[in-house]
Formats: structure tokens, C-alpha cells, sequence
């Protein structure tokens, strides 16, 4: 992707306004235009990157870095109740697919759902998984 196209590239340049919060050589953090919670922070690497599980290994800790300072910081300023943190992946990335982390600061009645339908684990289900897993390839 050319990243002239690319909104959090144009962000991490300065070419685009955000409401950065922290920014240093690897990373930058800005409020999310659309928050959920007060305080809903993207954290991304400067560099174009589309995938942190497939990125450099340092430049995912640099992410995960810098949404550690910002929590630390809203911890002391925001006093939330807890945090989310996620990061999603390959056809399910929404508009923009420049890597980010969404670090959430959440409060008791945010009225936040992260919603997973789960089910309790049998034994078969994980001998399964975990032998696809680690006898896979790579
Ligand atoms: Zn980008």
C-alpha cells in the first residue's frame, strides 16, 4: 500500500491532525476518532506495517511499549477501572490497515461489550487443538 494513501501513516507524519498523546523513533499513540471510552488510544508503528503478529518482533514490543506508558499514564490521570486491549487481523481489519492496538481505558458503566460466545473446553477439543498447533508447519 502506498502509504501517501494511508491515514495513520499521514498521521504519523504530521500530515494529518490527531490528538497524539505520546509519540517517539517507533510509535505513536493518538485518541481514536470514534471512541468507545474516554480515552480510547490507537497505538501503531510509525513504519507501514499491516500485521503485529507478523511484524518485526521489536516493533510490536515498541507497540505494546508505548501502550504500556499510556496506560501507566491514564492510570494516574483517568482512573479507569481496568483496561481492553486488542488488535485485529487479516479480512476482519476495518477501514484502515495500517497496525494498530486499541488500548481502552474502561470504567464500570462504560457500556463496553466485547462480546465472545464461548463454550466450556472438553478434553477432545483440546487435545485436538493443541496437537494442530504445535505439530503444524513452521
Ligand atoms: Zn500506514
Amino acid at each position: 500500500m502506498d502509504t501517501d494513501d494511508c491515514r495513520f501513516c499521514r498521521i504519523v507524519r504530521g500530515d494529518q491532525s490527531a490528538h497524539v498523546l505520546y509519540d517517539d523513533a517507533e510509535t505513536t499513540a493518538f485518541l481514536d476518532a470514534n471512541p468507545a471510552t474516554e480515552g480510547h488510544t490507537l497505538v501503531v508503528p510509525n513504519g507501514h506495517v499491516e500485521d503485529l503478529l507478523l511484524a518485526e518482533p521489536a516493533t510490536t514490543a515498541a507497540v505494546v511499549e508505548t501502550a504500556q506508558a499510556v496506560a501507566t499514564a491514564m492510570n494516574r490521570t483517568l482512573d479507569p477501572d481496568g483496561f481492553s486491549v486488542f488488535h485485529t487481523t487479516g479480512g476482519l481489519v476495518g477501514e484502515v490497515e495500517h497496525a494498530h492496538l486499541h488500548l481502552l481505558p474502561r470504567f464500570a458503566d462504560d457500556d463496553v461489550h466485547l462480546a465472545l460466545d464461548r463454550e466450556e473446553l472438553t478434553a477432545a477439543d483440546a487435545e485436538r487443538v493443541v496437537d494442530r498447533v504445535c505439530d503444524g508447519p513452521g
